[in-house]
């Protein structure tokens, strides 16, 4: 829309977004209750990072040379350990946070660690800042996968803190719009036992919540997961009881199509992180096919198996990848069988999983700039100083959408607001 007027409730709901008129703009501006967009602005939805690993924030950037089992032994586990010290949470926390908010994540999906006391200011960092947060304490019992030093000491003890958990986000004084949600978070089924998996199945009918977790990610998670389950990730997770309508799981590379049409059916999403898979996942997500299957896709940076904070990298990320897919990648190999043909997705299509997909995966009523919507969202200046987003008197608006998607950096993100509150700018 060229020349709009958006009406944001107290509450944070869009009530009105169509042409505006003039009545209405002057009787907006008469109560000194209106923001007036300068044609170099632009105003696009928040953005819906659904795979984040908060603890992992010191090592971005870090380590992604190794394969996935030997980058969580020796550098996340150790890293993700030293969150038994609140005062070290606190001041990593504060930081990722403001961080994400700099770069218009309006809406995070939090992996904690292990620790009860670090998650919980995980959850009272984000609801103070103001960003809308899906939060778990994770799980992880096994003592065949998880090293001594970062482990839950029994499944009971995993269940019983992922409960309180769940009642102190719900019961958080300031909370009471739910911008902060409880996330049951077992963190893949190679880190947990059984007995695990169950309790925290039993325990997702119980509550209702959300769960995230990760599925058939790499060659060695999915394999490892047949072997010991005799049956695919996706099923497995199902079968415990961890696979609701707002379940959320990471990565999805290596699922069959009798998966993703397991995941479709039980209303479940896909977390694609195509910057984690490009380095990570010995494959890319077929993210095309899943779409055109009816699965939910949303978008994730997976920091910091992704190592780039921004989603706007993430949605050039999501878009670039699919292309690789497409054409294949080794020219040795001939043109007609060296690629996926019909993998491709424009950027379009990747900013609609970073928005609105985001807000169906979580079953929330964000990513649209509509009535009825939380009003989440960006302003985007194009005449910043030292910007890379160049307008031209020339560009029509949907090169100039196509401009935004590609070349947004933080510098352009004047203001963010979440649930109508101003948080940056
Ligand atoms: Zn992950």
């Amino acid at each position: 829309m060229s020349d709009a007027l958006i009406v944001i409730g107290r509450d944070g709901v869009i009530t009105r977004a169509d042409d505006s008129d003039r009545n209405s703009v002057d009787h907006f501006r008469r109560a000194g209750r209106l923001l007036e967009l300068s044609p170099s602005q632009y105003l696009v939805p928040g953005l819906i990072d659904t795979h984040i690993h908060a603890p992992q924030w010191p090592q971005m950037g870090t380590a992604l040379d190794l394969p996935l089992e030997k980058w969580l032994f020796e550098y996340t586990f150790k890293l993700e350990a030293r969150y038994s010290d609140a005062e070290f949470a606190r001041r990593v926390y504060d930081d990722l946070v403001t961080t994400l908010l700099a770069n218009g994540t309006t809406t995070g999906v939090y992996y904690g660690s292990i620790h009860l006391p670090a998650t919980k200011i995980l959850a009272q960092v984000c609801l103070d800042k103001g960003q809308r947060a899906l939060i778990g304490r994770v799980a992880m019992d096994d003592p065949k996968q998880c090293p001594d030093n970062y482990r839950d000491g029994s499944a009971a003890i995993a269940i019983d803190e992922t409960r309180e958990f769940i009642r102190f986000v719900r019961s958080m004084r300031g909370n009471e719009v739910r911008l902060i949600e409880p996330v049951i978070t077992p963190r893949f089924i190679p880190a947990c036992t059984d007995e695990l998996l169950r309790g925290l199945g039993k325990l997702t009918g119980e509550t209702g919540c959300a769960v995230q977790t990760h599925c058939s990610e790499s060659d060695w998670e999915h394999a490892y997961v047949l072997e010991r389950m005799g049956k695919s990730d996706a099923t497995a997770i199902r079968d415990f009881g961890l696979m609701n309508r707002r379940t959320v799981l990471a990565h999805g590379c290596h699922t069959t199509v009798s998966d993703r049409a397991l995941i479709r059916n039980q209303g479940a999403a896909i977390s694609h992180c195509p910057l984690s898979n490009a380095l990570g996942s010995n494959a890319v997500l077929p993210v095309k096919s899943c779409l055109e299957e009816g699965v939910h896709v949303c978008l994730g940076t997976d920091i910091a198996g992704g190592l780039r904070a921004s989603m706007f990298d993430a949605v050039a990320m999501a878009a670039t990848v699919s292309k690789l897919l497409e054409d294949g990648v080794d020219a040795t190999k001939a043109a007609d069988s060296r690629g996926r043909a019909g993998s491709g997705i424009s950027c379009v299509t990747a900013f609609y999983l970073a928005t609105t997909a985001g807000g169906v995966a979580l079953d929330l009523p964000i990513g649209l700039l509509k009535p009825g919507y939380r009003f989440d969202a960006l302003l985007i200046d194009t005449a910043v100083p030292d910007t890379n987003l160049r307008l031209y008197d020339f560009d029509k608006s949907v090169d100039i959408l196509q401009k935004i998607i590609w070349n947004t950096e933080r510098q352009n993100i004047k203001k963010v607001w979440v649930n109508g509150r101003l948080v940056k700018g």
